[in-house]
């Protein structure tokens, strides 16, 4: 039995160490701060689609197409993804496809092209598209998915392929989907499937099923989105045939799937900005993506 001095001095010393464990939980706290947690998010997807737009145009072989796949290949680097590029002159510009690398076990690449069209000629052939939904939509999904994805729950080798000159096809002899042509012809490992997010990002969302993709990796990529309750998005239902990054792997039997929203009045416009693309939206797409590959079989 101690004096009460002794008693207010235990009392006051276990008090401060209290407080000094709380300042260390919270010091802890605050360093964990700046990772948030490992889900996908809209709002980060939604910020990359913004940091991309900033730099204008995107055309491939413009200073601004280099700078956003410089700003790709850090971010990657930043997340701890394993990055090769694939450079090769085309029509004398060069082009640069980006991946970066995660995981193991058989190949899964998700893909996105990240140039913009130099034309807007859906409306105004002198003029260049911005490319908010176009180009940035689904490149910002792949890059928030190098944060969001837990690479210990991963069941493949995932490769985030950010492929260059998809989009000027038909502009002085180009040809369509140029970058992910070449990495299909490259392919040195037989990919168990591939799935291209293009215009992804239109805040009045529906994806129907593309005629050019396998169905069956439609159909559970559609049930997924089902089990997470994006039923008025993900319709399963045909409607489109879209040439796009999907098809050069396709033809090699390669399984392959493409989630685009072709309903979208903005396309090669001028007026595919940011305003038309949701944060929402974005991360309907990517939790999808997620929950497809953190999938345990
Ligand atoms: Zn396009």
């Amino acid at each position: 039995m101690g004096n009460s001095s002794t008693a207010m001095a235990n009392l006051s010393f276990r008090r401060a160490r209290t407080i000094g464990g709380l300042a260390a939980v919270l010091l802890l706290l605050a360093a964990c701060a700046p990772a948030p947690p490992r889900t996908f998010s809209g709002d980060q997807a939604y910020a990359h689609v913004l940091e991309q737009c900033a730099l204008g145009p995107r055309p491939t072989g413009s200073p601004a197409h280099r700078a956003a796949g410089d700003a790709i290949i850090a971010h990657l680097r930043q997340w701890d993804w394993t990055v090769e590029t694939q450079e090769f002159p085309y029509r004398n510009t060069t082009v640069r496809n980006i991946i970066g690398r995660a995981g193991s076990g058989p190949v899964v690449i998700i893909g996105a092209h990240y140039d913009t069209r130099r034309s807007a000629d859906m409306e105004d052939p002198s003029q260049p598209v911005l490319g908010a939904n176009d180009g940035a939509s689904g490149t910002a999904v792949l890059m928030e998915l190098a944060r969001a994805l837990d690479k210990d729950r991963l069941q493949h080798e995932v490769w985030l392929a950010f492929f260059d000159a998809e989009d000027n096809g038909n502009l002085d002899g180009w040809e369509w989907c140029v970058g992910s042509t070449y990495m299909a012809e490259h392919l040195t490992v037989r990919p168990r499937a591939v799935v291209v997010v293009d215009m992804v990002g239109d805040a009045d969302q529906q994806f129907y099923f593309e005629h050019n993709s396998d169905p069956a990796l439609l159909q559970e990529l559609w049930q997924i989105a089902a089990t997470l309750g994006y039923t008025d998005t993900f319709i399963p239902e045909y409607r489109w045939t879209i040439y796009d990054d999907h098809v050069p792997f396709a033809r090699r039997g390669i399984p392959a799937a493409d989630i685009i929203d072709f309903d979208y009045p903005y396309w090669h416009t001028t007026r595919d900005t940011p305003d038309k693309v949701s944060p929402q939206s974005l991360e309907r797409v990517g939790r999808v993506l997620e929950v497809w590959l953190e999938k345990r079989e």
